[in-house]
């Protein structure tokens, strides 16, 4: 038979109380409210990195557009310079030719004017586009540092409550050096399962621990038993004080 003696009843009392302290501690540890913040911040910044990537991909296909004007214009430079060559070379002498050469090069010209006002209108069409990357970037930014901020506050609250956490673990096991081991083994056994009260007292003939009535019977053979006798509680099977 396990002894439970009041004494070793009432140190378990204590030990209980620890263990729900750790309980409590561990749970507030999981919930801190950073995390989620944490992870809602992180959902915001990668909506905003999607974001950006669009903006930016419509800024690049411009500029492929203006590069591609650019180079026409280039090649129209050259065209028009090569012409303008052959016009003063003195090689060309036939009116028609040359009359035909000066419409080549007032052609070319007037293609060049028009290829330059597109480069434009696309220059123009990319400024709204780079303040909006800058904008999306300063808010990306701005992210960040409230997200490590955010890393900084989590780090030292887990770290407060894990101290406390160690602190309530070391308190627990200078209670349950005086506690019999045998008796700490079914104590622990019944905590085990989830939600499970390990020990409570009998008050009148409600057990503390469920909250229910034992009957008037087994109240009575209770009450008859010598007082290091170990009593569970029929309804929830926690260790009755008495
Ligand atoms: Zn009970």
């Amino acid at each position: 038979m396990t002894s439970a003696t009041p004494d070793a009843l009432n140190l378990l009392l204590l030990v209980q109380e620890k263990d729900n302290q750790i309980l409590a501690l561990q749970h507030q540890i999981k919930r801190l409210p950073e995390r989620e913040e944490i992870q809602t911040k992180e959902e915001e910044k990668s909506e905003l990195l999607n974001q950006i990537q669009t903006v930016q991909s419509e800024l690049h296909e411009n500029e492929r557009v203006q590069k591609r004007l650019e180079d026409e214009v280039a090649t129209l430079e050259d065209r028009i310079q090569r012409q303008q060559n052959k016009l003063y070379s003195g090689e060309v002498k036939a009116i028609k030719e040359l009359q035909a050469l000066e419409a080549d090069i007032e052609g070319l010209k007037e293609r060049q004017i028009l290829v330059e006002d597109q480069i434009i209108e696309v220059m123009e069409l990319n400024e709204p586009i780079i303040e909006r990357i800058k904008e999306l970037e300063n808010t990306k930014d701005g992210l960040e540092g409230t997200i490590t901020e955010l890393q900084k506050s989590l780090m030292q609250s887990e770290q407060g409550l894990e101290t406390l956490t160690t602190q309530a673990e070391e308190e627990r096991d200078e209670l349950t050096k005086d506690v019999q081991e045998e008796l700490l083994g079914i104590y622990d056994n019944i905590r085990r399962q989830p939600g499970r009260v390990g020990i409570a007292l009998l008050s009148g003939s409600t057990c503390r621990g469920c909250h229910l009535d034992l009957p008037a019977v087994e109240v009575d053979r209770i009450k008859k038993l010598p007082n290091d006798t170990l009593i569970n509680c029929e309804e929830c099977g926690c260790i009755l004080v008495r």
